[in-house]
């Protein structure tokens, strides 16, 4: 590893300064702001570290483990993009994320031909993956499917995949899975991933006592309301560990405005993508281990990377800007707050999931991630959508998103 970091250094080093250039360099005097987040003046900022192969790490609640700030995001072609792998441990991305469904099982089966490939690494990866699965039997073959695919003798960390309540990891008998499997050594940390309702699942983890770690939506839009602070609260003092998906913050809606372009504008005077900043703003509450980001190509790795290597503090004028935005482009987005659409007389379970689908396709582009998502969704699910009572859900949409014409052209794009 540390021969594979000086090597990256020179490389690294232009690549950096490149981005940096534009910035206008500065200063550093911190003021702590709600909920672990910190801001710098606007008159300067410390000189960036440079050097690829030192992305940060933070404590992984009270697990023990340090894991990189930067975690890679599994949905991509594995197996096609072996490189991305050695990348990104070359870059010191070492908590690596996937789950048994993502590519249809291809993420799992790539990762496994790169450890199969260089069996020494496994021990420096933080390895998670997830079960869409809610009882033991159907957890147990996913988790031995994914030994099988990965090459590996243990995951580091297992998620029940995207609950919405946190009825769906509650039960004792998933408490005794979840003990079980961790006493055969097959997994080291126990927890779920939510991307409906997070701020709920959250707040109830730490009553159970065996949530190590928890992935959710979180970002610049979602980070400042007060349950989602109190969520995170609540799972810091536990010592439960957080990860942060979804940190673009990206609509169902295509939102082509002057917004954009005045976000875009403040950041490249200071030599960073919005996407750069958006992370940053993540990574500013400390409660936050790392960011998991879907990163595809070198291009986003590198710009990722350095974001994590930039040490430069989000002004409070960074803040305000990002609060301008999320404020102009909110009614685009959605919160996952499916307690109100889901729940509206008429309606049932499926509305902010086919909300994140299209956030795939509007927002980052993929539509074919999009569509394998919505084939996952159960059968009854999907031809539910057809007879809500859209209206309804509209109504109770805290954010005023115009759901029906958003199913209605998820219809044409992902069925
Ligand atoms: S109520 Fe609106 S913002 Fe909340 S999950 Fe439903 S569509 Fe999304």
């Amino acid at each position: 590893m540390k021969d594979r970091k000086s090597d990256n250094q020179q490389l690294s080093r232009r690549g950096f300064m490149a981005g940096a250039s534009l910035a206008g360099l500065g200063t550093i005097l911190s003021t702590t702001m709600a909920g672990g987040q910190t801001s710098t003046t606007e008159s300067a900022a410390s000189a960036p570290k440079v050097g690829l192969g030192d992305v940060p790490s933070r404590q992984f609640g009270k697990t023990g483990e340090k894991v990189s700030i930067l975690s890679l995001g599994g949905i991509f072609d594995i197996i096609n993009n072996q490189m991305m792998l050695k990348k990104a441990l070359d870059f010191g991305i070492t908590y690596w994320d996937t789950a048994n469904s993502y590519h249809n099982g291809k993420s799992e089966t790539g990762i496994g031909l790169y450890l199969e490939k260089f069996p020494e690494t496994r021990k420096n990866i933080f390895l998670v993956t997830k079960s869409g699965s809610r009882d033991p039997k159907g957890m147990t073959d996913h988790l031995t499917l994914s030994l099988e695919r990965m090459k590996t003798d243990h995951i580091d960390l297992f998620f029940v995949h995207g609950i919405s309540n946190i009825s769906e990891v509650s039960s004792p008998a998933v408490k005794e899975w979840a003990d079980q499997m961790k006493k055969a050594g097959k997994i080291r940390f126990f927890g779920f991933s939510t991307h409906k309702n997070m701020e709920s699942c959250l707040a109830a983890a730490p009553a159970l006592g065996y949530i190590d770690g928890i992935m959710f939506t979180y970002n610049y839009r979602l980070m400042h309301g007060d349950a989602m602070k109190a969520a995170t609260d609540a799972c810091a003092k536990a010592g439960i560990g957080m990860t942060a998906m979804k940190t673009q913050g990206g609509g169902a809606v295509k939102t082509d405005s002057d917004a954009e372009l005045a976000l875009a504008g403040r950041f490249l005077e200071k030599g960073l993508t919005p996407f750069q900043a958006k992370i940053k703003a993540v990574w500013a509450n400390d409660q936050i281990s790392a960011v998991c980001s879907q990163m595809p190509n070198l291009t986003v790795l590198t710009a990722n990377t350095q974001a994590a290597l930039d040490e430069r503090k989000l002004t409070a004028g960074d803040w305000k800007a990002l609060r301008t935005y999320a404020e102009t482009t909110g009614s685009a987005y959605c919160a996952g707050c499916a307690m109100n659409c889901e729940r509206a007389p008429g309606c049932s379970e499926g509305i902010a999931d086919v909300m994140r689908m299209m956030m795939y396709h509007t927002s980052f582009g993929d539509t074919h991630q999009a569509r394998m998502a919505f084939a996952e969704l159960p059968l009854s699910v999907r031809s539910g959508l057809s007879g809500m009572n859209l209206s309804e859900a509209t109504n109770a949409c805290p954010r005023g998103l115009n759901i029906a014409a958003v199913l209605k052209e998820a219809m044409e794009v992902l069925a």
